[in-house]
């Protein structure tokens, strides 16, 4: 490994850098990248950028940590995980970012969440720094009870790295209310501290109002500035959700209420498609379903007598995509499906959902593309909005956050348009990308070689 320094400012050379120091993280490569194949061009015009180091520290973690969790099955076995918590950059604040339980979680796949929470936050425009954690805990099939012992045990080594005023981490897939509840527990227990640590809290003991809703409301909020600003509306439209999650159900709820018509939701067993569409009733069963009882999305199927199949939905007709399941979900093939297909718009609900090659297509096929740092940017506002509810002991209306929302998703908005001016169009990826590069370089700029 060499000392982190590059001879020249090139997209070549940044990743040559990535790889030579960690060769197997593809997904950390893979975001950086997405995020500097806009930041490079722009860079080479802004030769201030180019001194201190600056891109080096970019793509360098502040801290990375990783610990073991043991814990105990209902059966009385002792079980290993691992965990992770990694604090990639607190230029704008305290480092921000959730925590995913699932088993194909890696240090790869944290340091590139945390990669891309850092510009994501940077485009919210609140003081909030990038970081990102989780465990390869699979918490699929388990008890309530071995959910919170792992909570537990995860936290008892997580406490020495976070603080309301340092790191405070939130959920993401496979950490919902339920798991929030269980580390603030934990956290509480052996700080004796009640203060903001964690954000997507319970209402009852510090929540915001619309933190559970956030994503999937501000992903609609963004998709409709999009249309709007080319002379479009979601109303009527055919609409494509992947995933069955938190941030897919408020989706499809936010795309129902502004008129569309949502014909397919996902898990990772496969999707349905309800060419009536899913209305609020019919969303309600989905919600209960994975929610309560964790059970699997074919039930729908089941119980509405539509289709369901295996693998992915991408090759159903649409006129909006929404991927709000995982990263990779839409493979070049599936890209030029939806596309030869007539899809006119596809905005990330979930974290790197479609591969340099997909987005590739989309942008050749004049498709609207938003990507998640600016799409699904609206749970991470919402949770800087818990915080300062939170250090201000308050606590603020339903409607006074999302008109937040809605305000903070309209200037991300305009902030890509403002960006990403082409001659074709607006080009989103460079907009947001270069949008939340200059707030969190202009800091550690500021704040010297650190
Ligand atoms: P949830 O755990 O609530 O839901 C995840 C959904 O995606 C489930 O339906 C799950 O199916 C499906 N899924 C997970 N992994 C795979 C896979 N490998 N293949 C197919 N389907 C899969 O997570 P969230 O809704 O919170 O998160 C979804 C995405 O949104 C993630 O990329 C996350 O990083 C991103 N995100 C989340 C935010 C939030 O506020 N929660 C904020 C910003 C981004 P199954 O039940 O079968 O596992």
């Amino acid at each position: 490994m060499s000392d982190l320094k590059l001879s020249t400012i090139s997209l070549k050379d940044i990743l040559r850098l990535a790889k030579e120091r960690d060769p197997d993280q593809t997904e950390f490569h893979q975001a950086i990248h997405e995020v500097m194949e806009s930041v490079v061009p722009f860079i080479k015009e802004h030769k201030n950028y180019q001194q201190a180091g600056l891109i080096e520290r970019l793509i360098e973690p502040e801290r990375v940590v990783m610990f073991r969790v043991p814990w105990e099955d209902d059966d009385g076995n002792y079980r290993v995980n691992r965990g992770f918590r990694v604090q990639f950059n607190s230029a704008l604040g305290p480092y921000k970012g959730g925590l995913r339980f699932h088993p194909s979680v890696n240090l790869s796949i944290i340091k590139f969440l945390a990669f891309e929470q850092t510009f994501k936050n940077s485009l919210t425009g609140l003081p909030l720094g990038g970081g990102k954690g989780g465990s390869d805990f699979n918490p699929r099939g388990k008890s309530d009870g071995e959910i919170m012992r792992f909570c537990q045990s995860f936290m008892n080594e997580l406490f020495r790295y976070i603080a309301s005023d340092t790191d405070v981490p939130a959920g993401d897939i496979g950490v919902g209310e339920r798991e929030v509840g269980y580390l603030f527990g934990q956290y509480k227990r052996l700080t004796a501290e009640f203060t903001g640590v964690l954000t997507g809290k319970g209402l009852a003991y510090g929540g915001s109002k619309v933190r559970l809703q956030a994503t999937g409301f501000g992903l609609l909020y963004f998709v409709k500035e999009m249309l709007e600003q080319h002379d479009e509306s979601i109303d009527g439209k055919k609409v494509i959700i992947s995933g069955s999650g938190n941030v897919a159900q408020f989706a499809a709820q936010k795309a129902i209420d502004m008129g569309a018509k949502v014909i397919s939701m996902s898990d990772s067993d496969g999707y349905i498609l309800d060419k009536d569409g899913i209305d609020r009733e019919k969303l309600d069963f989905i919600k209960t379903l994975k929610n309560e009882k964790r059970g699997r999305i074919k039930e729908y199927a089941d119980e509405y007598s539509c289709e369901f199949s295996e693998g992915k939905p991408w090759n159903q007709p649409c006129d909006i995509a929404l991927p709000c399941a995982t990263q990779n979900e839409i493979e070049e093939e599936d890209a030029k499906k939806l596309a030869e297909n007539g899809v006119i718009c596809v905005a990330e609900g979930a974290n790197m959902p479609c591969t340099d090659a997909a987005v590739k297509v989309f942008h050749e096929a004049d498709v609207l593309y938003a990507p998640g740092k600016a799409s699904n940017a609206g749970g991470v506002a919402v949770s800087g909005l818990e915080m300062s509810q939170n250090s201000k002991r308050l606590s603020w209306s339903f409607e006074d956050v999302d008109e937040r929302l809605v305000d903070i998703m309209q200037t991300i908005h305009e902030k890509c348009a403002e960006h990403g001016e082409e001659k074709e169009g607006i080009n989103y990826v460079k907009g947001a990308n270069i949008a939340g590069f200059i707030k969190v370089a202009d800091a550690m700029m500021a704040q010297g070689h650190v």
